[in-house]
């Protein structure tokens, strides 16, 4: 049985067709699910019971089960949810003065290794359907009964290595009948995946593209992400440049902030020079340290430091204010703990 929620709504309309009915059905039906966000067929009652039935045979419409739910003093949530096979999936909601943004998993673990990650201490198992990324916001939204108004696919796994899935999610979410979120308020993050970067530049989509960088030079992502050897820097800054060019987008500029590794003022200028010229924002981000892992978070001082240094170096930069520092915040450390019981 299908999950209703892995359709688009071109395809959902394909199906209507199928079984003799006029297309526009998948408008009715993406009303109900999106708009109104019902949770059983029953609930369609401008729908005739015999179709309702059909569906009923065809689809499944189920929520996931929340395992855990931890909820942070600065109003940032994060929820474990088990999948059907069992599996166990994060997502977090942040809340912004500019709205309520969900950090959507794309992955069941993740392949890349990235060395201070603790999504990554987890393989990959599979990746998630259109449906199971859809699920995320409305098993959510069940909760929340707020709207959502932004996405960034930037949680466990590498988006970019289950591509189809997340293009599809891109559209559900995006589509005026169902969810309607605008596609400027939708970011998906690589590790630096380059060929897919040029794939994603001519989606020509609207929404935005960031690149997990974490490194000002070879030597230092060598050392932290093992993507490099397949991707080198040098690769990567030009796929950079190339989808500014293409698409006439920003691009946003990931940059972890590990004591002693990648936040000097040497690395701070290296980190200018690398992105000098071109059309991006960097995103600092203090480390949530992970206790498997041997990294510890830059000092304040540091921080500081180094986003003073990229200012003068008249870098648009930002310091990303920490959320979710209170509860399980890095990205897998929730599931880690559940699976690890
Ligand atoms: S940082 Fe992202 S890409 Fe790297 S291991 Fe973690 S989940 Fe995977």
């Amino acid at each position: 049985m299908r999950n209703i929620y892995d359709l688009t709504l071109k395809e959902l309309g394909e199906y209507f067709v199928s079984i003799g009915l006029k297309p526009f059905r998948a408008i009715q039906v993406y009303e109900w699910l999106y708009r109104k966000h019902v949770r059983s067929f029953d609930e369609m009652t401008n729908i005739k019971k015999e179709l309702i039935n059909k569906l009923k045979t065809d689809f499944e419409l189920k929520l996931f089960e929340v395992v855990d739910h931890q909820k942070s003093v600065d109003g940032t949530e994060k929820f474990l949810f088990r999948l059907s096979d069992g599996n166990l999936i994060e997502s977090v909601l942040m809340r912004h003065y500019y709205g309520t943004s969900i950090c959507v998993t794309s992955q069941v673990g993740c392949n890349m290794g990235c060395a201070f990650c603790a999504s990554g201490m987890k393989k990959k198992l599979r990746n998630l359907t259109t449906g199971e990324m859809v699920l995320q916001l409305e098993s959510v939204y069940e909760s929340i009964k707020e709207k959502i108004s932004h996405i960034v696919v930037m949680g466990i796994g590498e988006p970019f290595d289950n591509y189809d899935n997340v293009i599809n999610f891109l559209k559900v979410v995006n589509e005026p009948h169902g969810l309607e979120i605008g596609a400027r308020h939708i970011s998906i993050s690589t590790c630096g995946l380059v060929p897919k970067i040029y794939d994603y530049a001519k989606e020509n989509l609207q929404s935005n593209l960031a690149i997990s960088l974490h490194a000002p030079n070879q030597e230092i992502r060598n050392l932290i992400m093992p993507v490099n050897q397949a991707y080198p820097l040098n690769e990567l800054v030009k796929a950079i440049e190339d989808y500014i060019k293409m698409t006439n987008r920003r691009v946003t500029i990931e940059y972890i902030l590990l004591d002693g590794i990648n936040d000097t003022l040497k690395c701070a200028n290296e980190l200018a020079d690398l992105l000098h010229g071109l059309n991006v924002y960097i995103n600092l981000i203090p480390y949530n340290e992970v206790k498997e892992k041997p990294f510890k978070r830059s000092t304040k001082e540091n921080m500081r430091k180094f986003y003073d240094q990229l200012k003068k170096r008249s870098m648009n930069v930002t310091l990303r204010l920490e959320q979710g520092h209170d509860i399980d915040a890095a990205c897998g450390q929730l599931r880690s703990k559940h699976m690890n019981k």
